[in-house]
This record gives C-alpha cells, sequence and structure tokens, in this order.
C-alpha cells in the first residue's frame, strides 16, 4: 500500500480509502436495525480492507446504517485504534445540533473520538455561509476539536468551482472531499489550491460519480487496454501530488484486486499512451463544449454545462449507462446535484451570446435530453429521494418528542 500526507493534518493515510455507503442492505431504513447479513459483509470487508493495508475509512450521518456497521466491526475486529484513521461526515444547520449530532454519531461508532470529520455538502453559497455563521456548525466543530472529541476538520462539496475555492479560502478546514477524475476535470483549480493551502484532498467516488468505470463503455475499455478503466482513471488522480486519496466503495472481495491495481508498478508511457489517445478521442467530438461555464446562468436553471459534458462523453466514448445514471438525477437530487432537465430550455437565447465556442445551445441540450432522459429511472430516483426525506422527517419527529 502507498500512503500519503493528508495536508496539513500531518496524518498519514492510505491511498487507498474505504467508502462506507455500499455495505449490503446499508440504505434500507431505519438505520439502527442491522441485518446479520450487512453486519458479516462490513466486517469481512472491512478486515479485508485492513490485511491489504488500508488505514483509512470513511463514513457519514447521511449513509443510513454505516455507522452503526462500522461501530460492531470495529469492535468484532478489535484493531488497536491507533491503526486506523476514521472519518465521518454531517451537516448540522446550528451550533446545538453540532455538539448533539457529534455525540450520537460517535456513540453509533463506538468511537471515543474520530480523526476526521467533513461538514457534509458546501454545495452552495448558503450552505457555506450556515456553515461557517459566527457561533454556526464549523466553529462548535472547532470546539469539539480542542475538547478531542474530532482530531480534524474539514469539508465534502459537490458545488461549484467558485464555492469550493471561497470555502478553501476561509482557512477554516484541514482537508476537503471533491470530485474530479480524468471525465470531470473541472475541479482541478481546487485541487491546485488546495496544495497551495496545504488542505489535504480526498476524492470522492471516482469509480460510480467518476464514469460507471466498474461497467466501462466498449470504448472505454478498449482505449484504456491493457488496463481497465479503474486502474486508469486511478493512476490519473493519484498523479497529483496534492490529492492524498481516493474513496472506493469496495464491498465483495472481488472488488480489491482491480481497485489496488491503481497503486500497481508505474507504466508511464503506457498511462501516457492511453491519456493521449483518451484525449484524441474528445477533441475529435463535432461541438464540443469546453465547459467553461461562460454561458451560465440560465434563467430555466439548467445546468448547460454539465448536460453538455454527457453529450461530449456520449460523443466521445459512447458512455450512455454512465450519462443516463446521472442525467436522470436532475430535478431530484436538490442541492446535491443541481439543475433542471434540458428540456425545460425555452429558446430564450441569453446564453448564445456568452458562448465563446458559438454552440448551438438549446439544439444540443434537446438531442441530449433524447438520448438520455429515461423516464423510469427518473421515477426511481424521485421515489428513493420522497422515501429519504420522509425517514428524514420521521427520525427529527422522533427525536423531537423523545
Ligand atoms: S436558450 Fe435555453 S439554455 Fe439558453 S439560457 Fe435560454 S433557456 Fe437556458
Ligand atoms: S459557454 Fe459554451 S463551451 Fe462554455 S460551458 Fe457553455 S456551452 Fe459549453
Amino acid at each position: 500500500m502507498e500512503y500519503r500526507r493528508f495536508g496539513k493534518t500531518n496524518e498519514e493515510i492510505s491511498v487507498i480509502t474505504l467508502g462506507g455507503m455500499r455495505f449490503k442492505h446499508g440504505w434500507n431504513p431505519p438505520r439502527s436495525i442491522l441485518p446479520a447479513e450487512s453486519i458479516q459483509n462490513c466486517i469481512d470487508t472491512t478486515s479485508q480492507a485492513f490485511d491489504v493495508g488500508i488505514n483509512h475509512i470513511e463514513t457519514a450521518h447521511g449513509y443510513m446504517k454505516s455507522e452503526h456497521l462500522y461501530g460492531i466491526t470495529l469492535k468484532e475486529l478489535a484493531t488497536p485504534r491507533d491503526q486506523f484513521k476514521m472519518m465521518t461526515k454531517g451537516a448540522p444547520m446550528t451550533g446545538d445540533e453540532t455538539r448533539a449530532l457529534v455525540e450520537e454519531q460517535l456513540e453509533n461508532l463506538q468511537l471515543d473520538f474520530v480523526d476526521f470529520y467533513g461538514w457534509h455538502g458546501i454545495n452552495n453559497e448558503e450552505r457555506l455561509q450556515a456553515a461557517i455563521k459566527p457561533g454556526g456548525p464549523v466553529e462548535v466543530l472547532h470546539r469539539l476539536r480542542e475538547e478531542g472529541l474530532i482530531r480534524h476538520i474539514g469539508f465534502s462539496t459537490h458545488g461549484s468551482l467558485d464555492v469550493i475555492l471561497q470555502a478553501l479560502d476561509t482557512d477554516l478546514f484541514s482537508f476537503v472531499n471533491l470530485h474530479y477524475y480524468y471525465f470531470f476535470q473541472r475541479n482541478l483549480q481546487a485541487v491546485k489550491f488546495s496544495g497551495e493551502k496545504d488542505i489535504g484532498v480526498f476524492i470522492i467516488s471516482p469509480n460510480e460519480k467518476g464514469g460507471m468505470l466498474w461497467k466501462p463503455s466498449d470504448v472505454v475499455r478498449e482505449t484504456c487496454d491493457p488496463m481497465t478503466a479503474i486502474e486508469f482513471n486511478g493512476k490519473f488522480c493519484l498523479q497529483h501530488p496534492q490529492i492524498t486519496t481516493l474513496s472506493l466503495g469496495m464491498h465483495a472481495p472481488e472488488h480489491f484486486p482491480q481497485n489496488l491495481s491503481i497503486i500497481s508498478e508505474a507504466k508511464s508511457d503506457k498511462e501516457q499512451k492511453i491519456r493521449l489517445q483518451m484525449d484524441d478521442r474528445l477533441n475529435e467530438v463535432p461541438d464540443l463544449c469546453t465547459l467553461c461555464n461562460d454561458c451560465l446562468p440560465c434563467p430555466e436553471e439548467i445546468n448547460i454545462p454539465e448536460v453538455l459534458r454527457f453529450r461530449n462523453l456520449l460523443e466521445a466514448y459512447d458512455m450512455k449507462d454512465y450519462g443516463e445514471f446521472r442525467y436522470n438525477m436532475f430535478e431530484g437530487e436538490g442541492h446535491w446535484f443541481p439543475g433542471n432537465f434540458a428540456s425545460k430550455c425555452t429558446e430564450c437565447g441569453d446564453c448564445l451570446p456568452r458562448c465563446p465556442e458559438k454552440l448551438e445551445i438549446p439544439k444540443l441540450l434537446f438531442d441530449t435530453h433524447k438520448r438520455l432522459f429515461d423516464r423510469k429511472a427518473w421515477s426511481k430516483n424521485k421515489l428513493f429521494d420522497l422515501a429519504r426525506t420522509f425517514f428524514g422527517f420521521l427520525r427529527n419527529f422522533v427525536s423531537g418528542i423523545g
């Protein structure tokens, strides 16, 4: 295993983090009822991760049963506390909520302290301000750090580059969890800025949100050969010295070999050749959107660059499964994945003069919607979202009367 310094936290952690959001039945409410199969799955996976040298495990209060599962697992494995680092996250909105939530999370995890606590989801300006307001959540997290319940404070984000750069510049955080992959390089500036500020960088979901790499299109698979798409992207991320670790949601023994390949011996000439072939494919796309963001804002709240990124990937690499997976999350994920479907475009023309590539944006949007919109997938996402909101409400109601 390779270990890297996690920015100014000064902790040495493995370049692979065990992400804890995919254990069997892990998303089925209620959070504290744990099926034997889920417990065994968490124990087996965590044990295998420790055996291969992974020393960093990650979860969040928002991952339903995950903290409880890790709590039982760590007790069962009896791994000495100084041999692993634990990251959890939460999004309390007030100072009072913060202390109560962290105490509850420590109880779930059966730990006296967590190494890394990330404020979960600085996804827009409003959430940034809510997190850092005087007397608010982040201020209380710093108090909890002085009390020894938390060792280092960071944040996770699915937000715009502007919001990420602002949050990094507050000097309130020691690490950041963000999206950056071969197929999504928009946040490179944030990765570099983190390096300048000595803020540790943790990559969220490289194999799924980074391109559904466990199920690559034929074009991606063939272009990456002899590497797998997972190996190519993992090495692509780790070539940046600012990036410390990639969170991989392994939950079965067979997931390990492919993920461990990202730290196999460097094959720089092969990597370089694959990278050039991948770049060439993209550069040949007719009407390529360069993802500059200049066309925004759209009065209909269409996330034009993200829709056209899915089009770029369809054209260049035939990434239909990934495109459908992400595109059908619009209008259902709130601040986690904002934007309306491209079909809402009224052809007002506001965006057109702002596009340096002179793209026919409405035409490209309608075409992408036609190719990616899947009513069934969207309805499923919507149902899941409603269930999540309902159980969140129920939980707040029960804790309110408890
Ligand atoms: S033309 Fe369509 S995409 Fe462009 S600003 Fe108007 S509504 Fe938005
Ligand atoms: S301005 Fe044009 S090139 Fe830039 S993100 Fe918008 S559509 Fe793409």
